[in-house]
């Protein structure tokens, strides 16, 4: 039978992937006591109307990959007057030449994807004639931590360099955290997952070296099949697509 995608209870799928967040919290280490982490719902290829849902049962981050679909969705009239407070978190591999598209989105609120100084430096340079006066514009550092040459992402010994020089040459931006996809498929069962252990030394590695409080620091890690384990070994923002809105038929690339 075939399932429509607008089948989906936003709402109550919300309720239990929080509630599972909740619980994965409890298993934590206490140093991870005070962190809360972040739900990012993913809404690629899913409807404005399941959206307006997530958003009337509470949730306010959402995280898209696509600029094209991003566009559609921030410009969008429902999504403007119901959805006045979302958030947007950029996910998706990010073209210099589509950044001054992306930063005039209404209410973009972080890009999680930053590998280069060069994509930093046109993030800088162009965010001031687009965001609020005086205002930074959120990013975090993308780190391929699988080595997987397909990923996008910076190699992890490259992390300190590329935070140093968004710190110190990057005046409109605010770093939020490091990033990471990692392999697909780990079975946590496996033992930690080395993808969010790599991601989480990057994080000790540069508050040591760039002397910064690791709590200023976020790691988004962790998807659907793998959020609570990401949350046990530290990730503060989880990006949740499936598990929230339905199967997801993958993307055919042209
Ligand atoms: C699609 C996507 C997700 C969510 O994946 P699910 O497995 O559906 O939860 C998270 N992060 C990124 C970067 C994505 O592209």
């Amino acid at each position: 039978m075939l399932r429509k995608m607008t089948d989906v209870d936003v709402k109550e799928g919300l309720k239990v992937i929080l509630s599972r967040i909740n619980e994965a919290c409890k298993r934590r280490t206490p140093e991870l006591e005070s962190v809360e982490p972040r739900l990012v719902a993913v809404s690629k290829t899913k409807p404005v109307k399941l959206i307006i849902e997530a958003y009337e049962g509470g949730q306010r981050h959402f995280g898209e990959n696509y600029v094209q679909e991003l566009e559609e969705k921030a410009y969008n009239a429902d999504i403007l007057e119901k959805c006045k407070d979302i958030r947007w978190h950029f996910i998706g591999h990010l073209q210099t030449n589509k950044v001054n598209k992306v930063l005039c989105f209404p209410n973009i609120y972080l890009i999680e994807t930053v590998d280069s100084e060069k994509l930093a430096t046109t993030l800088n340079k162009n965010w001031p004639k687009f965001g609020p006066p005086d205002s930074k514009l959120k990013v975090m550092i993308q780190v391929n931590t699988s080595g997987e040459e397909e990923k996008n992402g910076i190699d992890p010994a490259e992390v300190c360099n590329l935070t140093k020089y968004v710190l110190n040459e990057c005046s409109n931006l605010q770093l939020d955290g490091l990033m990471t996809i990692g392999r697909f498929g780990y079975n946590p069962e496996d033992g930690p997952n080395p993808d969010f252990l790599c991601l989480k030394s990057c994080r000790d590695e540069i508050c040591q070296a760039l002397d910064l409080d690791w709590k200023n620091i976020n790691l988004s890690m962790g998807m659907s099949d793998d959020f609570e384990h990401a949350i046990e070994l530290g990730s503060t923002n989880v990006r949740v697509g499936s598990s929230l809105f339905g199967f997801r038929p993958r993307k055919v690339r042209k």
